[in-house]
């Protein structure tokens, strides 16, 4: 197409509220009547080799550059679109591969154990003049819509497909109008007539910190005046504490038995809470900001009751804050743990 090689596109749609930078991608290709891919390959040539990978995590400057001058769009706005501007808000340092922390992974290459790393909210789509899917769909902690109070969906509901972006035109690869982003790409299902789920609610105090922490994520956590990235570490921590295997740390258990709640019992086999789906997010995720709204208090009865031990509060936690420290310190001793009464 004439213009894609000059300077400016004659689309030039910036990103929208929270958006993710393949979604902007998509939206620009669909614009100017072209399929994502096809659109790199007349813009870009051959350089955009990562679109079959997590591109909101890899990222590419080059592209970011290129979206900016192509689009006349602030660098800052564009570099937002993209999970790498969580670095040092929900994870200390960006790597290209592996884990980082509260990422929810795509596992594209990994057929056997799909991620079902891009979530959506049906009611927001819906309510899309154009739909677009969200960064904060991306992170792992949010598992309900703080705009509409619904349980959020980790895949297609007909078909129970992944929702998978960068296959977006082989569906449907005639369809280039302003509502592609709202259909699966494996069935053509509507996402937007997905079910609504009402989230089950534990404790209220900590839903409603749950529910502060996927508001801030609309405004990309860039206020960190109450959760810095030391806090979401912890909170990462106890996560981690509470989905490991081990029969001597019982942290999960003792969480539900103080809310009220019964546990459930999670997949089999060693997994991080990033790969983990929708159902069991939810419930750890429930558990662990049970224990965030009071940290000292709580961390200290589970231990008091011998739900968990002192070396398990640290073992392989960098960056520990110091706030967190002070807390477990108290528990090195087990000669000074007073018997509890459960
Ligand atoms: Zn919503
Ligand atoms: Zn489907």
């Amino acid at each position: 197409m004439k213009g894609l090689t000059s300077s400016l596109w004659p689309i030039r749609y910036r990103p929208q509220p929270d958006e993710l930078l393949s979604s902007w991608l998509v939206r620009l290709a669909h614009g100017h009547g072209l399929k994502v891919q096809t659109l790199c390959n007349l813009a870009f040539g051959n350089r955009l080799q990562v679109w079959n990978r997590d591109i909101d995590r890899l990222a590419p400057l080059w592209l970011i550059d290129e979206l900016c001058l192509r689009t006349d769009t602030p660098f800052d706005v564009a570099w937002d679109t993209t999970l790498r501007a969580y670095e040092g808000r929900l994870y200390p340092t960006y790597r290209a591969s592996g884990m980082l922390s509260w990422i929810l992974m795509l596992n594209l290459y990994h057929r056997k154990r799909r991620g079902f790393g891009m979530q959506f909210c049906p009611r927001c789509l819906a309510t899309d003049l154009v739909p677009y899917l969200r960064k904060s769909w991306r992170v792992a902690f949010n598992t309900v819509c703080s705009l509409h109070g619904n349980l959020l969906a980790d895949r297609c509901p007909a078909c129970g497909e992944s929702i998978a972006i960068h296959r977006i035109s082989m569906v449907r690869p005639d369809a280039l109008d302003e509502t592609s982003l709202a259909y699966c790409c494996s069935c053509e299902f509507d996402l937007r007539k997905a079910p609504v789920l009402s989230p089950s609610v534990y404790d209220a105090p900590s839903s409603n910190l749950l529910y502060g922490l996927s508001s801030a994520l609309l405004s990309g956590l860039h206020d960190q005046t109450v959760w810095d990235l030391g806090r979401f570490q912890v909170m990462h921590h106890i996560c981690r504490i509470m989905t490991t295997r081990s029969v001597r740390v019982r942290l999960r258990e003792f969480a539900a038995d103080a809310c009220g709640v019964t546990d459930i019992d999670l997949v089999n086999g060693y997994r991080n809470f990033e790969t983990r789906n929708i159902e069991e997010r939810h419930h750890v995720i429930q558990l662990a900001a049970w224990i965030m709204d009071e940290p000292a208090l709580r961390l200290t009865h589970a231990w008091q009751a011998g739900f968990i031990r002192y070396s398990t509060f640290l073992k392989g936690f960098d960056g520990t804050p110091d706030w967190y420290v002070r807390v477990v310190k108290k528990f090195s001793n087990w000669r000074t743990r007073p018997m509890y009464d459960t």
